[in-house]
C-alpha cells in the first residue's frame, strides 16, 4: 500500500456545522490541539441553511418563559420519549449559549427595547426563538467561524502559526474511525479534490456530521446529509438509538420539481401564515389531537387573537408540533383537497402587509420569487411534507456526549440521538448544537488530557481503510472469483442509479406513513441494493470525482436506511416522527422502550459479510425513569396520557 500521511492531534472534530465548531472551540479553549475536518468548504455546512432561530428561554418576549417551560415543551414535542437528562441540560443551558454567541459578535434581531428578539414556533408555549431574520443559521456559523479565527490569531501571536492548536481541513471526508485495543486512535480521511488519503491520529474523535436526509427522495437536507457519522459510529462499534424517528417537515416546496423538498420555514406560520386546502378551509382545526386539545384554539378568531394577546387566547393549530401538521397535510392531499401540485396552500399574503413579509421573511420571499415565480406577498405558497431531520442517532451519555461503548468517541448535534425523543421542536436543533457541541468538546478534551498513553493507529487498519476506499475503481472485478471469474467480469453498478433507487424506496416504503408489508418490502430492496452497491463502480481517477464520493457514501446511506427500516418495523405504535398505518395509536408501553441498532458483525470487516443478510442487529432497551422533580413540572392528568399506570403509581 502507498504511504499515507499521518498527523497527530489531541482532538479531531468531524464536521464544521454548529455542533462541530462549538465543540472545536471548547476543546481548543481547554488547551487541546484540535483538528476540524469537513466535507464542504469551511462556512458552508448544512447549519447555514437554518432559518427560523435558536430556541432558548431567555424570557425576552414573554417574562413567564423559563427553562422549566422549555423542558416541558420539549418533552411534549418528543412525546416523552426524550432522554430526559438531555432535555433538561438543553433547556437549562440554551440561554447561556445564545448570550455567549452575542458576546462573540452575533447580531440578533432586537425587540423594541433593545433585547434579543424571540419569535413563535410550533410547540413552544412562548415566543422563544432568537433569530436573525430567516437566516439564523448563517449568522450562527459566521459567529463561530469568527471565534475560531480569533483563536487562530492568538496562536499566531504565541506560536507563530495560525493553525498551531486549531486547524480546519476543509473539503475532506472521513471514511473510518480508527480504533486500537478498543479505544479510538484516529480517523482515516481523504481530500475530495485530490483524492489523497491521510490519517488524523487522535485519542478523541467528536462526530458532528449532521443527518441522513439524502437517503430520501424529497428532502430539505443538503448534499452532505448521507448519514456518515451515524455509519462511522456503527462501524466503530457504537450503537444508534431511536432511528425510526425521522421528521417530515410539513412545509417543503412542492413545485417546480427541481426544487421539491426545499424548506419553507416554520417562521411563516409562527409569524401568522395559515394553511388552507383547495376548498379554502383552514383545515388544521380538524386535526388537533386529544393530547394537545387544551392548549390550542378551537376557532379561527381565537387563533388569530393569540398573535396579539397570547395571555388570554390559545395558539392556532397551525403551530402544532411538526409531526401533527405533516400528517394533517398528508391526509388533506390524500382526501383530494390538495393544491394543483400535490400540496396545500400556505398563505401570508392575506395576513400581513407586503413590506412586513419582505422584512420578516426575506429569504422566503426571494426563494419563491426566484425558484417558483411566486410572489408570496400577493399569492399563497404551495407546500407539502419533506424529510427534514433525524431524531435518532448515536447513543450518548447525556452529560458528556460520550458514545456508548467506544472510549474516545463523542457525538453532538443532529448525529446524536435521544435529546428530541420521537419528534424535535423547531429551533431546538440550533440550541442542541450549541449546548451539546460545547459539552462534547469539553469532555473530549478532558478525556484526551487524562490519558497516560495514547493509542496509535494500527497500519493494518489503515491499509484496510485505504483498500475499502479504493474499491469503486475496481468494482467490476469484485465478484470475479470462482464461477464468476470463469463467466467473465461482472459489470459495475452506477452509484447514481443505486442512490436514486434507495431514495425512492425509502420515500415510498419508510416515509411519512408506514405499514408492515411495505417495510418488509423496503428491507428486501435494501438487501438487493446492498449486494449491488458492492459493485458500485466509477471510472477515471481520484482527482475530484463525485461518482467516487457517492460510491463511498452509499455504504453509509444503506447502513442508516436499514436501521430506520428495521426500527420502524419493530415499533408497533404511532408516535412523533413514526406513523404506522397499521398501528395508528400511541401506546404508553412503547414509551418505555428505546430501539437500539448495532452492527450485526462488529468484529468482522463489513465487506466480508454477506450483503444480502441484514447488517444491523436490533434490540430493545428500557428508557430510564424520569427524575421525580422533573415529572412534577407536569399535571398528573397530562402525564397519564404518556406514562403507564404502573409508572404513575411509582
Ligand atoms: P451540520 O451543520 O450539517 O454539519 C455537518 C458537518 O459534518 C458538515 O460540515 C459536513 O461537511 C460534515 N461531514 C459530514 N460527513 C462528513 C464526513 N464523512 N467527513 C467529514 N465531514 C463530514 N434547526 C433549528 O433549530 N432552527 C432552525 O431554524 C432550523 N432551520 C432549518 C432549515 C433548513 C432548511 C434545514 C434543512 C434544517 C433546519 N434546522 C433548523 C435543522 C438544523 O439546521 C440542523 O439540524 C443542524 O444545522 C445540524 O447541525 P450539525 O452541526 O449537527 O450538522
Amino acid at each position: 500500500m502507498a504511504h499515507v500521511d499521518r498527523q497527530a492531534w489531541d482532538v479531531v472534530v468531524v464536521g464544521a456545522g454548529g455542533a462541530g465548531l462549538r465543540a472545536a472551540i471548547e476543546a481548543r479553549e481547554a488547551g487541546m490541539r484540535t483538528a476540524v475536518i469537513c466535507k464542504s468548504l469551511f462556512g458552508k455546512a448544512h447549519t447555514v441553511m437554518a432559518e427560523g432561530g435558536i430556541a432558548a428561554s431567555m424570557g425576552n418576549a414573554n417574562e413567564h418563559d423559563n427553562w422549566q417551560v422549555h423542558f416541558r415543551d420539549t418533552m411534549r414535542g418528543g412525546k416523552f420519549l426524550n432522554q430526559w437528562r438531555m432535555a433538561e441540560l438543553h433547556a437549562r443551558e440554551a440561554p447561556d449559549r445564545v448570550w455567549e454567541l452575542e458576546t462573540w459578535g452575533a447580531l440578533f434581531d432586537r425587540t423594541a427595547d433593545g433585547r434579543i428578539s424571540q419569535r413563535n414556533f410550533g410547540g413552544h408555549e412562548y415566543p422563544r426563538l432568537a433569530h436573525v431574520g430567516d437566516r439564523t443559521g448563517l449568522e450562527l456559523i459566521r459567529t463561530l467561524q469568527q471565534k475560531i479565527v480569533s483563536l487562530q490569531q492568538e496562536d499566531e501571536k504565541e506560536f507563530g502559526a495560525y493553525d498551531a492548536r486549531l486547524k480546519v481541513f476543509q473539503e475532506c471526508t472521513v471514511t473510518r474511525v480508527l480504533k486500537t485495543d478498543g479505544r479510538v486512535s484516529g480517523a482515516f480521511c481523504y481530500e475530495r479534490e485530490s483524492g489523497r488519503f491521510f490519517v488524523l491520529e487522535a485519542p478523541a474523535v467528536v462526530l458532528a456530521t449532521g443527518g441522513i436526509g439524502k437517503s430520501f427522495k424529497v428532502t430539505s437536507n443538503s448534499w452532505e446529509y448521507t448519514g456518515d457519522g451515524h455509519a462511522l459510529a456503527l462501524l466503530a462499534g457504537a450503537p444508534l438509538i431511536n432511528m425510526e424517528f425521522v421528521q417530515f417537515h410539513p412545509t417543503g416546496m412542492v413545485w417546480p420539481p427541481s426544487v421539491k423538498g426545499i424548506l419553507v420555514t416554520e417562521s411563516v406560520r409562527g409569524d401568522g401564515g395559515v394553511l388552507r386546502n383547495s376548498d379554502g378551509k383552514r383545515f388544521m382545526f380538524d386535526y388537533i389531537p386529544d393530547v394537545f386539545k387544551e392548549k390550542y384554539a378551537e376557532t379561527e378568531d381565537e387563533g388569530d387573537r393569540w398573535y396579539e394577546d397570547p395571555e388570554h387566547n390559545r395558539r392556532p393549530p397551525e403551530l402544532l408540533p411538526r409531526d401533527e401538521v405533516a400528517r394533517a397535510i398528508n391526509a388533506e392531499v390524500k382526501a383530494g383537497r390538495g393544491s394543483p401540485h400535490g400540496g396545500v396552500y400556505l398563505d401570508v399574503s392575506t395576513r400581513m402587509p407586503a413590506e412586513v413579509i419582505k422584512r420578516r421573511l426575506p429569504s422566503m420571499h426571494h426563494q419563491f420569487k426566484e425558484l417558483a415565480d411566486v410572489d408570496i406577498t400577493a399569492e399563497p405558497m404551495e407546500v407539502g411534507p419533506t424529510c427534514h431531520y433525524v431524531m435518532g442517532g448515536v447513543d450518548v451519555d447525556p452529560d458528556t456526549a460520550a458514545a456508548t461503548g467506544v472510549p474516545g468517541l463523542f457525538a453532538a448535534g443532529e448525529v446524536a440521538g435521544g435529546m428530541h425523543g420521537s419528534n424535535r421542536l423547531g429551533g431546538n436543533s440550533l440550541s442542541d448544537l450549541l449546548v451539546f457541541g460545547r459539552r462534547a468538546g469539553l469532555h473530549a478534551a478532558e478525556y484526551a488530557a487524562s490519558l497516560a498513553d495514547r493509542p496509535v493507529p494500527d497500519p493494518l487498519q489503515i491499509d484496510t481503510a485505504e483498500a475499502e476506499a479504493l474499491r469503486p475503481f475496481s468494482a467490476e472485478d469484485t465478484e470475479a472469483t470462482g464461477d464468476a471469474a470463469d463467466a467473465g467480469r461482472v459489470p459495475a453498478e452506477n452509484p447514481y442509479t443505486l442512490h436514486q433507487e434507495l431514495q425512492q424506496a425509502m420515500n415510498d416504503l419508510v416515509g411519512i406513513i408506514r405499514k408492515e408489508s411495505e417495510m418488509f418490502e423496503a428491507l428486501k430492496r435494501l438487501a438487493d441494493l446492498r449486494v449491488r452497491a458492492r459493485r458500485a463502480g466509477v471510472e477515471g481517477h481520484r482527482q475530484y470525482n463525485p461518482g467516487w464520493h457517492l460510491s463511498l457514501d452509499l455504504r453509509n446511506m444503506l447502513l442508516v436506511s436499514e436501521c430506520v427500516a428495521r426500527a420502524a418495523l419493530e415499533r408497533e405504535e404511532s408516535r412523533g416522527g413514526h406513523t404506522r398505518d397499521d398501528h395508528p395509536a400511541m401506546d404508553r408501553h412503547w414509551r418505555q422502550i428505546n430501539l437500539v441498532c448495532e452492527l450485526a458483525d462488529p468484529q468482522g470487516d463489513s465487506r466480508a459479510a454477506d450483503p444480502a443478510l441484514g447488517q444491523i442487529r436490533l434490540s430493545r432497551r428500557e428508557n430510564p425513569p424520569i427524575r421525580r422533580d422533573l415529572l412534577e413540572l407536569f399535571e398528573k392528568d397530562e402525564l397519564a396520557k404518556y406514562l403507564t399506570d404502573e409508572e404513575l403509581s411509582r
